[in-house]
């Protein structure tokens, strides 16, 4: 199926359910309405020119009008290029004239992000980019009156001449390695990895998802957006940004089901002064993805949020995103101590690096994925793509990885991040997740630091709890010795209000390792 063919089918199931929530505004769209809204922007871009293949970016916070944009594109086959509201100036710009964009829809003011004065900049230096739609504004109640006025028929006509196959999204990566890379990914790639995370969160349309995290990325507009349209479950939208007293607030008073959220927003909505007050009786699953998911935080989501079905996902934009998740059944163990089983209709498998060849079980090595979900390839980057995805298309992750006998794995960090210190591979989230049990350490990340003597050394950085006194590295050192074996044992502490994070949330350890080294002189 098509996006919009699968949209067309929920509403025909469920026209009266509620399909989107905008919590801060108290905006509410049934399915029936929403599929309306839906058509009116597509009809509207159709009008203003949009054709299938043509990309169309959305540069904003989330927002009603932000889902509304995406399943229009699907509609007109249309490829959303889906941009990070955090890019600024220069990063803004390099995605426009990478992807192409022809027509960008973005917010006026949002905070201090002034989109409309930033797309004004770089517009003159984007060939491409012939129209420019700011959400909110009369031209956008324009389009939507166009779109209501135009022959609905030509939607039908035009999906009808759409293929499942057909690329429908350019999403960039996290940018938490490196540059960011556009996954071009089809509607068989999203809509089904959408519908299967549904199916293993065991959504219908009794289900309401609050969902933090940005759209922009595959958690939210796949993860979240998908799987709730193609079970007749609603998206609420908590704020536009992430906010952890809204999100309490918004779960609380919509009656939500499930909770999204990046390991550091459910740290952040544990530690929120109004968790005592919420009623969160509804909630009953969710998902935390995006980056290692510590032991200690998954135990008290389950206890303290109530979320006792809640799943771990793991995967990466290039494979639409998911390629394993915890199950509801598996083992309480299992469900907070490893990112689960392969999905439905998937291949996994873990490699050694170098050779390429698969290693036993219990072994790590390179997850690499196979399946319907693997992307297209990065956008107009042959070479890029050829160095993730080999002959057999397996997509080759850059993730460290354990499998167990019974198929479980265990993600031990990114290649990239692995430290080698005098020899030894010392693998940071297990470092981590011990310091997690530090009863005054709220947030720890390793890295390793040049060192002379054994190549890298390992630096840890920590979040302390409020009130809690400074911790000296010898301290840090004690409260390890005995525990961990000594050449796993930090030798330095940096203690951080906040770590340098990329939007979705993730730590950026690249940016800690170049800092590191001004901070160790
Ligand atoms: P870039 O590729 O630009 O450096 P990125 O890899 O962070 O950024 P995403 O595609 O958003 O961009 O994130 C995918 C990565 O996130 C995975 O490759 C993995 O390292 C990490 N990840 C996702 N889910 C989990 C999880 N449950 N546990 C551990 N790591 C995870
Ligand atoms: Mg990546």
């Amino acid at each position: 199926d098509t996006i919009g063919a699968n949209l067309d089918r929920t509403v025909e199931l469920h026209p009266d359910r509620d399909a989107l929530v905008e919590y801060a505004t108290d905006r509410r769209w049934t399915y029936a309405r929403f599929a309306a809204d839906v058509d009116a922007v597509a009809l509207g871009l159709h009008a203003r020119g949009i054709r299938k293949g043509d990309r169309v970016g959305i540069w904003a916070p989330n927002c009603a009008e932000w889902m509304l944009v995406q399943y229009a594109t699907a509609k007109l086959g249309a490829i959303l290029v889906t941009i990070n509201p955090s890019y600024r100036v220069h990063e803004l710009e390099f995605v426009l004239n990478q992807a192409g964009v022809r027509t960008l829809v973005s917010a006026t003011v949002f905070k201090t992000s002034d989109y409309a004065g930033m797309v004004e900049q770089v517009r003159p230096r984007c060939k491409a980019l012939t129209d420019v739609l700011l959400i909110g504004t009369p031209a956008w109640e324009e389009l939507l009156r166009a779109g209501r006025a135009a022959d609905p028929e030509v939607l039908a006509e035009i999906g009808a001449g759409l293929s499942a196959d057909d690329p429908i999204n350019i999403q960039y990566t996290s940018g938490t390695t490196g540059f960011p890379k556009g996954a071009t990914l089809s509607h068989h790639n999203i809509l089904n990895n959408g519908y299967f995370v549904g199916e293993l969160c065991g959504y219908d349309e009794e289900d309401r998802i609050c969902v933090p995290v940005p759209f922009y990325h595959c958690f939210g507009m796949v993860m979240g957006n998908l799987a709730a349209t193609s079970h007749g479950s609603c998206v609420v939208i908590p704020a536009p940004g992430f906010d952890a007293r809204a999100t309490l607030q918004a779960a609380a008073s919509e009656r939500c089901t499930s909770l999204y959220g990046v390991p550091t927003m459910f740290i952040a909505v544990l530690n929120e002064p109004s968790l005592g007050s919420a009623d969160l009786s509804g909630l009953r699953t969710g998902i935390m993805a995006g980056s290692p998911c510590p032991v200690e935080v998954m135990k008290q989501v389950i206890d303290r949020l109530g979320m006792g079905e809640v799943t771990i996902c793991y995967g990466m934009t290039e494979t639409s995103p998911v390629s394993t998740q915890t199950r509801a059944d598996d083992t309480l163990d299992r469900r907070v101590s490893t990112v689960g089983t392969v999905h439905p209709h998937l291949e996994v498998k873990v490699v050694d690096p170098v050779t390429g060849v698969t290693v036993p079980r219990g072994t790590p090595g390179e997850l690499c994925t196979r399946g319907y979900s693997v992307m297209l390839g990065y956008w107009e980057e042959p070479d890029k793509t050829a160095e993730v995805i080999d002959a057999a298309r397996w997509m080759h992750t850059g993730d460290l990885a354990v499998m167990d006998g019974d198929g479980y794995v265990n993600i031990t960090g990114r290649i990239k991040d692995m430290v080698i210190r005098g020899g030894e591979n010392v693998y940071p989230r297990e470092i981590e997740e011990f310091l997690y049990t530090h009863p005054d350490i709220v947030d720890a990340q390793v890295i390793g630091v040049p060192d002379e003597r054994y190549g890298e050394e390992l630096m840890a950085w920590v979040r302390l709890r409020d009130g809690a006194e400074a911790l000296t590295p010898e301290a840090l050192r004690k409260f390890c010795d005995g525990q961990l074996a000594r050449y796993k044992i930090p030798r330095y502490v940096h203690i951080v209000q906040e770590f340098p994070m990329t939007i979705t949330g993730k730590v950026r350890k690249v940016q800690m390792r170049a800092e590191a080294v001004d901070i160790l002189g």
